[in-house]
């Protein structure tokens, strides 16, 4: 906020966060909340607070008896306007901004009583998180959510000022679509005119932003509500926050360098750092070397593959494997048998499910101690060492199987090791670009492809015509912007023909019936000249979260979800009346 802003209005001189000791001798009026009341002898203390911060009242019970009586029955979370003179403390309180000063109260009204509310309004609240989910009003006025959603706000600014200076235009797009029965599940909105209708909630207004692109508006962005009808996962809202963007006349490049410039500035403005060029690796090098496609590179740690040169011995778990891999954890060569306990219950829990683990202890000596001395020789070891880069003094971990899980379960185990060694500390920020993903995906219990990304993303232009031949070979300039192992932002170039179109569809197992039932939109729209273009969306609230170090999104969000989806406070989702049903035309069986 800028210094100079007036908050003065009818009803107050200064907010509770303004007044210093340069104040003294002026008559103020501040109003706010109780935060506290303290009965010290003969004086009384009250903690007055607003959105702006905290500053003590005193009434002196020798002078002012009656006022000292007035307020001696108020309780927490009253609202009061106070007038009184502003004085320098002799109790200084350096924590406080306005520690300096108080105001020596001269009339107190009450504008609001409170009930008691039903957890403290302090940083370390007594309240958990389902009651404050009920109360959210209540716990809004908190310290720390407060400052979380002031950050929000100066983000998404510094994004409408950044854009804008880039000849960006902010359209909005309709909140009421029609469904499709790609990607996530659809929220969907009976129509009470046309009964028996139902519009879709946009999981993002990606077609749209394209139609826009068709009629001209070369830089569109947006900062928009997206609903995904999704199963519950930690830390997913069914609504979230897009920074949603799409430039046309572009190549992937394009796209890349101007957000590249947006997330930067973002990082120079909100935490005053100068983030270095964004790092770039592709998906197949994301998955070989990590096992995700969203890895966290705050540190190295890359698997090292092994199948070939384990395989020749009698060890059947190796033998029949798939993939064998490893990582090395650097210095952890004197883990005791303890730890090494504890790394293979972490692969065997449910949520890694790995069979076992292989380790190799690297001895100080040169010589090297496994879990599979039984089945391999000295020299078999070395080998292994020498292929992963380990010296005496490091730990070798080892996963084999299936190469997609095996890799997963590595990639887990990999997070695993950099949290216990410290290298995932808060404050350090790695950003990384993942390109040229795979533009489809199997799915073994539908037996039918999927688009990677969405069905609107193009081949790569050099794999076009491998479409129908070898989908599964096909790449596509889709790309992540990766933040220390979490997805921040994803996009692609777009098909923007409509023959090409309707090959993808068809890829996609769309009849061309229902290609154009769904997306007849759209396909006809590419009849009448439509640029090239591409474009990228970032996850708002999870861009709050991640530079803000903090676990959960839901921080950043005002009226969040709970991790079941409801609203605790609206407890919502809740049924409709009978007649409400029967207006839209709604039947309920059973
Ligand atoms: N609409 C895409 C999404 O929601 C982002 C994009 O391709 O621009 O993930």
């Amino acid at each position: 906020m800028k210094q100079n802003t007036v908050l003065t209005t009818t009803m107050r001189t200064h907010t509770c966060g303004e007044l210093r000791v340069g104040h003294t001798g002026q008559t103020v009026i501040l109003c706010g909340w109780i935060q506290s009341i303290r009965n010290l002898g003969g004086m009384t203390f009250i903690d007055l607070r607003d959105r702006y911060g905290i500053t003590q009242l005193a009434f002196n019970g020798e002078t002012q008896p009656d006022l000292c009586k007035q307020v001696s029955d108020y309780g927490r979370e009253w609202v009061l306007r106070a007038t009184g003179t502003v004085t320098e403390r002799y109790n200084k309180n350096p924590k406080n901004p306005t520690g300096d000063i108080e105001i020596i109260a001269e009339k107190i009204e009450v504008l609001s009583v409170s009930d008691v509310p039903p957890f403290t309004i302090e940083n370390d609240s007594d309240g958990g998180d389902d009651l404050r989910a009920r109360y959210r009003y209540l716990d809004l006025r908190r310290e720390i959510v407060k400052n979380n959603l002031l950050f929000r706000h100066h983000i998404a600014i510094e994004v409408r000022k950044y854009m804008n200076d880039l000849g960006f235009v902010e359209i909005e797009t309709p909140f009421l679509v029609k469904s499709t029965p790609e990607g996530a599940r659809d929220f969907v909105v009976p129509s009470r005119v046309s009964r028996g209708d139902f519009y879709a909630l946009p999981q993002s207004p990606q077609t749209f932003k394209q139609l826009l692109m068709l009629a001209g508006y070369d830089r569109y962005f947006q900062i928009v509500k997206c609903f995904r009808d999704e199963d519950l996962r930690a830390d997913r809202q069914p609504e979230f926050t897009q920074i949603d963007c799409e430039m046309a006349f572009v190549t992937q490049e394009d796209i890349l360098q101007t957000f590249e410039g947006l997330v930067k500035h973002i990082f120079k403005v909100i935490k005053g750092i100068d983030i270095a060029p964004i790092e770039r690796v592709t998906y197949a090098d994301a998955m070989k070397y990590y096992g995700n496609d969203k890895p966290d590179t705050r540190f190295d740690m890359r698997f090292t593959e092994l199948t070939d040169l384990l395989q020749h011995r009698d060890f059947t778990v190796f033998k029949q494997a798939e993939w064998i891999g490893g990582i090395v954890a650097t210095g952890c060569g004197n883990y005791s048998r303890k730890q090494l306990d504890e790394l293979t219950d972490f692969v065997r829990k449910p949520q890694v499910g790995a069979a076992g683990l292989v380790y190799l202890l690297c001895l100080p000596d040169g010589k090297i101690k496994s879990s599979v001395d039984k089945f391999y020789a000295q020299e078999d070891l070395q080998h292994v060492a020498t292929r992963c880069g380990a010296k005496p003094g490091d730990l070798i971990l080892i996963l084999s199987g299936k190469t997609e899980k095996t890799r997963t379960q590595l990639s887990q185990l990999r997070l695993e090791m950099g949290q216990r060694l410290g290298l995932r500390a808060a404050g350090t920020y790695k950003l990384l670009w993942v390109v040229d993903f795979p533009l489809l995906e199997w799915d073994e219990e539908t037996g039918r492809y999927y688009a990677k990304h969405h069905p609107f993303t193009a081949p790569k232009p050099e794999q076009e015509q491998e479409l129908e031949t070898a989908p599964e070979t096909v790449n596509a300039n889709a790309y992540d912007l990766v933040i220390n192992g979490t997805e921040i932002g994803g996009g692609s170039i777009r098909i923007s023909n409509r023959e090409l179109q309707e090959r993808m569809f068809r890829v996609l197992g769309f009849s061309n019936e229902e290609a154009r039932k769904q997306f007849g939109f759209l396909l006809n729209a590419f009849r009448y000249g439509a640029p090239p273009h591409g474009g990228i969306a970032f996850g708002l609230d999870r861009l709050c979260a991640v530079l803000s170090d903090a676990e959960s999104i839901r921080d950043f969000i005002a009226f969040p979800k709970n991790n079941a989806a409801r609203d605790m406070m609206l407890d919502s989702p809740s049924s409709i009346s009978n007649e409400q049903l029967k207006e839209l035309g709604i039947m309920l069986t059973s």
